[in-house]
């Protein structure tokens, strides 16, 4: 997604904007400043770390003047009869004892894509998309949605004459793991002229054998030699 010029159309209008970044953390170099959000976000799990616990990120001058959310320790300045004030942000957020233990996972699973570097995911990960996407569209049948310009993270197909949960179901026994239904994107999908697609993703776990079998399944599939 073009996500600046997004934030600049939406700014112009008065519009705050929030990027759910639970599909581009773990794959892109992100810089909060460049993109201009209000507010940016992503999910543990997300960038290999824990479920249950995620990021939020707000600009600071939007943060300081929101109203807290929940009531409870380390989030109150100042308390009297006639007023009450409340900390500065963050802490004006973060009502209660924190779970610091719960923090650990997600820390060391971004020191871990870190120490990596979300410059050499992104190349690993782009090379093999090539891949599957040559591989996908070699496959009798497939037709593949869509046809950006950079592809991130994951591919969306349908196969003619099958019923896609079925598609998804055959992977899944090939020990394929793929999903397939509206990936909590309809509007996206409809434009497109479907309901649910199969939608294989790709992480840094990723390797050209998988892929390799991947295609080698479907089109066991699409040919009929379904094992
Ligand atoms: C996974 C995901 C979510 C949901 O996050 P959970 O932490 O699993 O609830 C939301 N948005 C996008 C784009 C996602 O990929």
């Amino acid at each position: 997604m073009p996500v600046a010029p997004m934030v600049e159309m939406a700014h112009r209008h008065g519009a705050r904007v929030l990027v759910d970044g639970a599909q581009s953390a773990s794959h892109l170099p992100v810089d909060v400043t460049c993109l201009g959000a209000d507010f940016f976000l992503f999910s543990g799990h997300k960038v290999y770390g824990p479920t249950g616990i995620g990021v939020l990120y707000g600009r600071e001058d939007v943060l300081e003047r929101m109203p807290p959310w929940q009531g409870g320790g380390s989030m109150i300045d100042d308390v009297s009869f006639e007023r009450t004030t409340y900390a500065q942000p963050p802490a004006r957020f973060e009502a209660g004892t924190p779970s610091p233990a719960d923090a650990v996972g997600p820390g060391a699973a971004l020191d871990y894509v870190e120490r990596i570097g979300r410059p050499a995911i992104a190349a690993h990960e782009q090379h093999l998309m090539s891949r599957l996407v040559a591989g996908l569209s070699s496959v009798p049948g497939v037709s593949i949605l869509g046809a950006p310009a950079v592809r991130v993270g994951a591919v969306s197909f349908v196969l003619a004459r099958y019923e896609l949960q079925a598609v998804g179901e055959h992977l899944n026994r090939c020990g394929i793991a793929v999903r397939s239904g509206h990936h909590w994107a309809q509007p996206i999908l409809r434009r497109f002229g479907h309901e649910i697609s199969v939608r294989p993703s790709l992480g840094l776990y990723n390797d050209e054998d998988g892929i390799a079998r991947l295609v080698v399944a479907l089109r066991d599939l699409a040919e009929g030699r379904r094992r």
